[in-house]
């Protein structure tokens, strides 16, 4: 489990290209550009929760650019006290086993056993939290947002992709209490 010095990470839009997965299974020519609101407004709301609820989906998705070796060198710099941390999809049971068994295939079985699975991040311990959702608060961690077009509202400590560790070394640091 974690704890309160853990760095978590998010999975969907941080790990995980959750969006270009959605597209592709819509088959439509949007960009992630498009998608400006974290909860899809201006977009057809309802065939993208469908999406999102496949089967199949969680599994497959690409890997955001520079994702495994970025979180691989933090576990190492962290001794291990990495954990992610990402919330299953309502309506959609295959979720969590999807996840777990696409962190295996990229990571490896220990880092996929320990991934935390759970609707409620804000009862997760840990000191960080490296999220691309914009309304993430409410927990012990502090957030560094993942950027991406739909959390650029927000003011965050923000990483520019997974070449942009300082900024999680520093906002750890800072999290210090
Ligand atoms: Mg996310």
């Amino acid at each position: 489990m974690s704890n309160p010095e853990s760095l978590l990470v998010d999975m969907d839009g941080v790990l995980a290209d959750t969006m270009g997965g959605v597209f592709d299974l819509l088959d439509d020519d949007h960009a992630h550009e498009d998608v400006y609101d974290y909860w899809f407004d201006g977009l057809d709301k309802k065939s993208i929760i469908e999406a999102l609820r496949s089967d199949g989906l969680y599994r497959h998705l690409d890997v955001i650019t520079g994702a495994v070796r970025g979180v691989n060198r933090l576990r190492e710099e962290f001794n291990g006290n990495v954990y992610v941390c990402s919330a299953p999809m309502s309506g959609a049971e295959h979720c969590e086993t999807e996840k777990r068994e696409w962190l295996e295939e990229h990571f490896d079985a220990e880092f996929a056993m320990q991934a935390i699975i759970t609707a409620d991040k804000t009862t997760v311990p840990g000191r960080l939290i490296i999220e691309d959702n914009p309304d993430v608060a409410g927990g012990m961690w502090r957030p560094v947002m993942f950027d991406q077009a739909w959390n650029r509202h927000v003011d965050y400590p923000r990483m520019y992709g997974w070449h942009d560790l300082q900024v999680v070394r520093d906002e750890y640091q800072r999290a210090t209490r």
